[in-house]
């Protein structure tokens, strides 16, 4: 064990002392190899500071090097751990099917190659479009933004061309609950709006008379996803589309949530007008982690003409073309989107069809519920769907959650929706069985009857204890340190 001052760095010593630390390679005693690159470098255009004709590398043997990178994997949790009931990011387990399928070398098409040569790319991409629209419940889709919180930004822009176009340009204001994910009132935000900020009522959902009063002229849209952040369905929630469109407002569908609703409900059906899909949550493609991801926006006819370009179409002939919206807000990535990533989510949708969309819902709200009668922590807002949301009572959430990771699972989401004091915001997802929502329970009754003390030392058997993150970011290490580094 190190102390507490120890405790915001990747704890080295502790991990060589439990045989778990791996070093890097560049570490390790190993002999090497000189790989000769020939004269090439003597041609480069580029300074003889900047070439090399060779290269040193060390050697390893098959099973070295599987067994490095094993271990290394081994130093972080990740879903094909264990059980990750992160609230609200709807941590599915990726089959791994998905990453065959974009895989294929055939799916590695350039994309300035003319439509009429990648006809099935085009198809895949309108099919999708197609698959997208209708569990939504929308009339267009674009595929184009690269993550749910770029599917906002995209979705406030295209009402905002909207109503601008409509002469209604006026409308300054975008309404958010306050139990919102801060992506909402951010991307409201850089889309030019002030954000009003709507309290919820004393069931934790919209309260209508809050509601009645935030609208007005100035409404440009409200931002809601449903269920809501505490899991909770809006009851209300054709009469809260009738209100925002009274005064001339559009109603936007954050999609986190989508994943309660799947082959049950539809948000187009409720009255939402615009709406992104989170493909990594919804349809198990990886959840970005710094690379490629998606998240495509849906609308109603009256948004299509804004949405981004290019988007494709058919001329109902089996040929497949791109074309720009008419009043398009023009291109927000490059190409098409994230290519991949869509074929991954397409090859999910489409191997799970309509009965298994139907059957994830299903099990997600049934698991959700399943684990929340087997843990002590109280849940004050019911009755909920796809997620929870505990109390740690009083106990701090954070510690809970860093204790947790010591039982060998994930932890929730903690801190957020601020309704709940201490909050434990819990989403086992569907993929998990009986038995692992057991193991998790055991593990939140175990630590809920620790001492705060032990809470406060916790994580103890991780790789990394609690991580500095703030500093992290703003003044980040870039060059490895070795143990030996450390010692001199
Ligand atoms: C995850 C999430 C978002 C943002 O989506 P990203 O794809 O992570 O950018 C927005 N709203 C809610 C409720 C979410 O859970």
């Amino acid at each position: 064990m190190t102390d507490a001052d120890d405790n915001v760095r990747y704890d080295q010593a502790r991990y060589v002392e439990n045989g778990q630390y791996e070093p890097l390679l560049s570490e390790k005693d190993l002999t090497r190899v000189e790989i000769d690159e020939g004269d090439d470098g003597d041609d480069s255009p580029l300074p003889d500071d900047l070439t090399r004709d060779s290269l040193e590398l060390p050697e390893l043997s098959e099973p070295e090097l599987v067994r490095h990178y094993t271990r290394l994997s081994q130093m972080i949790y990740g879903i094909d751990s264990g059980p990750y009931p992160l609230g609200s990011c709807t941590m599915k387990y990726n089959p791994k099917f998905t990453e065959d399928v974009a895989a294929v070398p055939d799916g590695a098409v350039h994309p300035d190659r003319s439509e009429e040569s990648v006809q099935g790319t085009l198809e895949l991409l309108y099919r999708l479009q197609d698959y997208l629209g209708r569990i939504g419940g929308m009339d267009a889709v674009t595929l184009q933004p690269p993550a749910g919180a770029a599917g906002e930004f995209v979705g406030i822009r295209v009402a905002a061309a909207y109503h601008e176009h409509n002469g209604e340009g006026h409308r300054d204001e975008v309404i958010v609950p306050e139990s919102a994910h801060g992506t909402n009132f951010a991307s409201a935000a850089l889309g030019g709006y002030e954000v009003v900020s709507l309290p919820s009522d004393d069931e934790g959902r919209v309260d209508l008379e809050a509601l009645e009063a935030a609208l007005s002229e100035n409404t440009a849209a409200l931002m809601l996803t449903n269920p809501n952040t505490l899991g909770l369905f809006e009851r209300d929630i054709e009469e809260i589309a009738e209100m925002v469109h009274d005064v001339g407002g559009l109603l936007y569908y954050d999609g986190a949530n989508l994943n309660a609703l799947l082959g049950r409900a539809r948000p187009g059906d409720m009255g939402f007008d615009v709406m992104h899909y989170n493909v990594h949550k919804t349809f198990a493609t990886p959840h970005g982690g710094g690379g490629p991801g998606a998240g495509p926006v849906g609308v109603v006819d009256e948004l299509a003409p804004f949405l981004p370009s290019p988007r494709v179409r058919t001329d109902g002939d089996a040929s497949y073309e791109l074309f720009e919206p008419e009043h398009t807000i023009g291109k927000v990535h490059g190409f098409h989107g994230n290519w991949l990533v869509l074929v991954k989510t397409f090859a999910y949708i489409a191997r799970l069809g309509d009965e298994g969309l139907t059957d994830a819902s299903a099990k997600a709200v049934l698991n959700a519920n399943y684990l929340a009668s087997r843990i002590e922590y109280d849940v004050p807002y019911e009755p909920f769907h796809h997620e929870f949301v505990a109390s740690a009572g009083d106990q701090d959430a954070a510690d809970v959650a860093k204790r947790m990771l010591d039982y060998g699972v994930h932890p929730p989401t903690t801190k957020w929706p601020e309704i709940v004091p201490e909050a434990l915001m819990t989403e086992p997802t569907e993929v998990e069985s009986k038995d692992t929502l057991d193991r998790l329970a055991a593990a939140f009754n175990a630590v809920a009857a620790e001492e705060d003390a032990t809470l406060e030392d916790a994580p103890e058997r991780t790789t990394a204890r609690r991580i500095d993150q703030t500093s992290a970011a703003r003044s980040p290490r870039l060059s490895w340190q070795t143990l030996s580094d450390e010692e001199e």
